[in-house]
């Protein structure tokens, strides 16, 4: 490293093409580091699998057939290559062109990157983007975070927690967000909104049950995972005044989140960020969220949102009844305080130069 300016090499999750929405928030979460990371001056290159769309940032496609989701596994389930995997072909691709960067930076949930990291000449960070969901992972991860206590980063404290390890100093860098893309409202319309993947973790089920008790409209945007689940909800609550908008951009997403009176988060699994959350702030929405996972380490009770007993569709009822002692300006605060991309930016900056050092 021969300046403070360094060549990154980023490597996307191998569940789906970027933009796809089939990754969740890995996706923001990359593109925006990827974007405050040039913008800073280094020099970044994505890699990631075929059909992959990131404006304005140097992208190197791979095919190949994508990997299945860790989500839909159970805690026994063996580690899963499919053939011709383009999760082995970004990984080979690093391996072939180390010697022209810095660091690499792994967004994928996956053993294989993980296993690999001493077998690379150049260090390898790798970004843990959910809570413990198989012991295969929890093992490799715990043993790099032994051997590279400082190349293994998590958004929160909680998320960590999840993976019992005795170790307890891990490195928390949360998540952060172009604030100029998202537009402040002080006057919202009598309507809820719900964001994220439609998937069995998410629990939309408790949102709609919700926006049914209380005849608030419920707004839901994201990507369609799981249409049999979908079906189901639509069966459970025949009449619930519900509206899916699709999956948007994150554009046409803040237009209709910043109308909506609060962001309802149902996650029945240990969420371990939630990007989410941070786009409702930065329009002035508060946050109604479980008290469970990364939301419990966002959410400031009472002044930018509520967390109430995890699985209670009663205190999601109860929230949304006192969402009028909300501030929405300190929303919006929360998020230009603690979000924005440039204090996180240079917040991810300081632990990348202290992994090469290491
Ligand atoms: N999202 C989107 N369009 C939509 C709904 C959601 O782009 O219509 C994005 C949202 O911006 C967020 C991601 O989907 O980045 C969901 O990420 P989150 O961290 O909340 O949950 P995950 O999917 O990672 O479990």
């Amino acid at each position: 490293m021969s300046s403070n300016l360094l060549k990154l090499l980023l490597i996307s999750t191998p569940v789906g093409p970027l933009g796809s929405g089939i990754g969740g928030g890995v996706e923001l979460t990359l593109l925006n580091l990827a974007n405050i990371l040039q913008e800073r001056g280094h020099q970044v290159t994505v890699v990631a699998p075929e059909g992959s769309i990131l404006e304005s940032i140097n992208v190197v496609e791979i095919s190949g057939n994508l990997q299945i989701m860790a989500q839909s596994q159970d805690r026994d389930t063996p580690i899963i290559l499919p053939p011709d995997s383009v999760l082995e072909k970004m990984w080979d691709y690093a391996r072939q062109v180390q010697n022209n960067y810095d660091l690499i930076i792994n967004f994928s949930y996956d053993w294989l990157p993980l296993y690999l990291t001493p077998f690379f000449h150049i260090k390898v960070a790798h970004w843990i983007s959910m809570g413990s969901l198989t012991t295969a992972m929890d093992n490799i991860i715990k043993k790099i975070v032994e051997q590279f206590p400082k190349a293994v980063f998590f958004h929160t404290k909680t998320q960590a927690e999840t993976f019992n390890f005795s170790q307890k100093n891990f490195i928390f860098l949360q998540s952060g967000i172009s604030l100029e893309q998202y537009q402040f409202c002080a006057k919202p319309k009598n309507q809820l909104a719900w964001l994220g993947r439609i998937a069995p973790e998410k629990a939309l089920e408790d949102a709609v049950s919700a926006a049914k008790i209380t005849g608030i409209p419920l707004k839901i945007m994201g990507k369609m995972q799981d249409e049999a689940y979908w079906d189901k909800i639509n069966q459970d609550y025949p009449n619930a005044p519900i509206e899916y908008l699709g999956f948007l951009s994150t554009n046409e997403l803040q237009k209709h989140l910043r109308d909506c009176r609060a962001l309802l988060m149902t996650p029945r699994w240990v969420e371990a960020f939630g990007n989410v959350a941070i786009e409702a702030l930065a329009c002035g929405v508060p946050v109604i969220a479980y008290r469970r996972g990364g939301p419990t380490e966002i959410v400031r009770e009472g002044e930018t949102g509520w967390l109430v007993e995890p699985d209670s569709v009663e205190g999601l009822v109860e929230a949304i009844q006192k969402l009028d002692k909300i501030d929405r300006l300190c929303c919006r605060k929360q998020a230009e305080t603690e979000y924005s991309l440039e204090v996180w930016g240079h917040r991810v900056e300081k632990w990348l130069f202290e992994v090469i050092q290491s």
